[in-house]
C-alpha cells in the first residue's frame, strides 16, 4: 500500500501498470510477467507519462483535453482499460477509488490544463505530442 503515498503521477503509473498486469493475466495466461505485447503498451504509456506536457502536475490521460497517444496505442490501452476497469473495484479496490480522486481532481482543474492547452497552442505543442 506504500503506493498510496506517492505523487498522483506515481499513483496513475502504478494503477496503469495493474490493469495491464490483470488484462494480461487473463488474456495472455502470463504469470508475473507481461507479454511482449503488453510490455510495449506499459512501456509506452509510462514514457508518454514522463514527458507529459503537464509535467508532474498532470491530469489523468483518460480525461486529457489533449490525449497525446497515437492512435494505434489509444486503441490498445482502450481495450485494456475496458477489460480492467470494471474488474479493479472487486480486485483493488483503494486503488480503484484512488484513480476516480484522481479523475474528480483532474476534472475540477480541467480549466487550467484547457488554459495551458491554449496557451501553448500556436507553439507547435499539439505537434510536438502529436
Ligand atoms: S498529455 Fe494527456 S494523454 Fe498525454 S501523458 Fe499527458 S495527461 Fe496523458
Ligand atoms: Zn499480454
Amino acid at each position: 500500500m506504500k503506493w498510496l503515498f506517492r505523487k498522483r503521477k506515481e499513483r496513475e503509473i502504478h494503477t496503469v501498470e495493474t490493469m495491464i498486469r490483470m488484462y494480461c493475466r487473463a488474456k495472455h495466461h502470463t504469470k508475473g510477467t507481461l507479454c511482449e505485447s503488453c510490455a510495449e503498451v506499459f512501456s509506452y504509456a509510462t514514457m508518454k507519462y514522463n514527458r507529459c506536457v503537464f509535467g508532474e502536475q498532470k491530469p489523468v490521460c483518460t480525461v486529457c483535453p489533449v490525449h497525446c497517444y497515437n492512435k494505434d496505442m489509444r486503441e490498445r490501452i482502450r481495450v485494456i482499460m475496458r477489460f480492467a476497469g470494471p474488474r479493479m473495484i472487486l480486485h483493488h479496490p483503494v486503488m480503484a477509488i484512488d484513480h476516480l480522486i484522481l479523475q474528480r481532481w483532474s476534472r475540477k482543474n480541467m480549466p487550467v490544463f484547457l488554459k495551458r492547452v491554449k496557451k501553448k497552442k500556436g507553439t507547435g505543442m499539439r505537434q510536438k505530442i502529436a
